[in-house]
């Protein structure tokens, strides 16, 4: 046997690499792409990860508990959440978060004054500047200076067999069309899922197969060839992450936290068309409904002040994207939209705001009226990413369609299930990096536990 664990992916993958060499395992880490550390979709992230009754949210005041946590997930997926994996990452969220402080070395902080759709409480747990490069690049840096870990790269798992020993062997393809076979205990497939490959898209999720997809080139579909090859079970295929706000000039995005502090989301004539607050991934095939399928998020000072530490956020300011206007009339003129809509519509919830007035399509979270100067930005929906996967048990472990483990065979992030449950509207704020970190870590403290 060459290592103990093969991890495909150096995205969220790696917090499953570090553990299992924490627990003194010998890792090898496959991945395709050399040019990860920019590319995939940790590295894309805001880097929010939740943690429910973390040390953090202790010393914050925050009451929590992955009970209600779980009440959340339950709430938000209409219970269609696999309930295992549920369960799982609920539970190890808040010891995910303490271990990515005290071994990997991150300064994580609560994100305690940013609330996220569905969360009744404040559990994101992220790093300075809110962004996934930092997060990826502090895993990144771990396993370089860790001597039980290998990086290769980049080098393809193409295929996952059985070899004489009766071990996994992981088969990796590098450029040039060369192949090679190594043995393992055991392989994560930590490849994510299949955004990139448009067929995949338009046959599983045909709702959003005509918008921009903004996630990893490298999400090809692979861990569901391989695993279904094998013989493994599939779940919740039609589940997705989908985004109201990326940026349209700058192709960026432009942080929810805007609409959670009391921006509005605009069709292009300036009409809101439903209660922003539900969730932004389920709005993405909203906004792709109205005519031209883009719309433009409307904030003020306020808020753009807020929301200046967000990475992203920021370099959607200093692309030029941002239209300013003392009046909404002007701001209209501006943008496009019609000034008497517009206006009537930033009125309409400035009294909701007040509690003056009942929004028509049941917003109740106003943070506060928009005032002078105002500001737009044009945005288009996307796909981040595909939620569905590979059936996982609570320690990761593929399953057949029988509901049995495949022996050494595990699956993180976009690879595995999730906890979405179906469609976009399960998205939680969170539900991306949580299976991928988390999910990778319990792999390799089953795969420890089974030694
Ligand atoms: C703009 C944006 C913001 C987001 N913000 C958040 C957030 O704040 N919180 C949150 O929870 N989620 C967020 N998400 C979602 C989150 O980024 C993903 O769900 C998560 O990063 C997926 O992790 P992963 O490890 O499955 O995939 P990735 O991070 O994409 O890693 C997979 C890796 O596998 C490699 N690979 C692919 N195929 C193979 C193969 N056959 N062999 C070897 N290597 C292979 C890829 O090159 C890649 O490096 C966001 C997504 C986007 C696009």
């Amino acid at each position: 046997m060459d290592v103990d664990l093969v991890v495909a992916g150096a995205g969220g993958g790696l917090a499953g690499a570090l553990r299992a060499a924490q627990l003194g395992m010998d890792v090898l880490v496959v991945e395709a792409d050399e040019h990860h550390l920019r590319s995939n979709n940790t590295s894309m992230s805001t880097a929010m990860i939740p943690g429910a009754g973390s040390r953090y949210q202790r010393a914050a005041g925050v009451d929590d508990s992955p009970e209600r946590f779980l009440t959340d997930i339950a709430a938000k997926t209409r219970g269609q959440a696999d309930p295992r994996v549920a369960t799982a990452l609920a539970t190890v969220s808040a010891q995910l978060v303490e271990w990515l402080a005290d071994h990997v070395g991150m300064p994580i902080e609560l994100a305690g004054d940013v609330d996220y759709p569905g969360h009744s409480a404040r559990r994101m747990h992220t790093l300075p500047g809110r962004h996934g490069s930092v997060l990826l690049q502090g895993l990144a840096d771990a396993v370089r200076t860790h001597d039980r870990i290998d990086l290769l790269a980049p080098a393809r798992l193409v295929a996952v067999g059985i070899d004489r020993a009766g071990d996994r062997s992981a088969v990796v393809e590098y450029p040039d069309g060369r192949r090679e076979e190594i043995s393992a205990r055991a392989v994560l497939l930590a490849t994510n899922g299949f955004g990139a490959d448009p067929d995949l898209v338009r046959s599983h999720l045909p709702e959003i197969a005509d918008v921009d997809y903004h996630g990893s080139a490298q999400s090809r579909g692979d861990a569901l060839r391989i695993g279904e090859s094998l013989g493994a079970a599939t779940g919740c295929l039609d589940a997705y992450q989908g985004h109201a706000a990326v940026s349209a000039a700058a192709r960026t995005l432009v942080t929810w936290t805007t609409v959670m502090q009391g921006a509005l989301v605009v069709d292009r004539e300036g009409r809101r068309f439903g209660d922003e607050t539900v969730g932004y991934s389920e709005y993405a095939a909203l906004l792709a409904a109205r005519p031209g399928g883009c719309g433009w998020i409307v904030l003020d000072e306020r808020i753009n002040e807020l929301c200046r530490s967000f990475t992203d956020f920021r370099d959607v300011v200093d692309s030029g994207a941002v239209r300013t206007a003392d009046t909404l009339g002007e701001l209209a003129e501006r943008t496009g939209m019609s000034a008497s809509v517009l206006t009537a519509e930033v009125t309409t919830i400035a009294a909701v705001a007040r509690g003056e007035a009942l929004d028509k399509y049941g917003r109740t979270h106003v943070a506060a009226p928009l005032a002078p100067p105002y500001h737009a930005v044009e945005v288009v929906p996307a796909l981040f990413h595909t939620q569905g996967g590979l059936l996982v048990d609570q320690h990761a472990q593929v399953l057949d369609t029988g509901g049995a483990p495949l022996g050494g065979l595990y699956a993180s992030g976009g690879a595995a299930v999730g906890m979405s449950g179906h469609g976009a509207a399960g998205y939680l704020a969170g539900n991306g990096l949580l299976p991928a970190l988390g999910l990778a870590h319990l792999a390799a403290d089953h795969l420890a536990a089974t030694a």
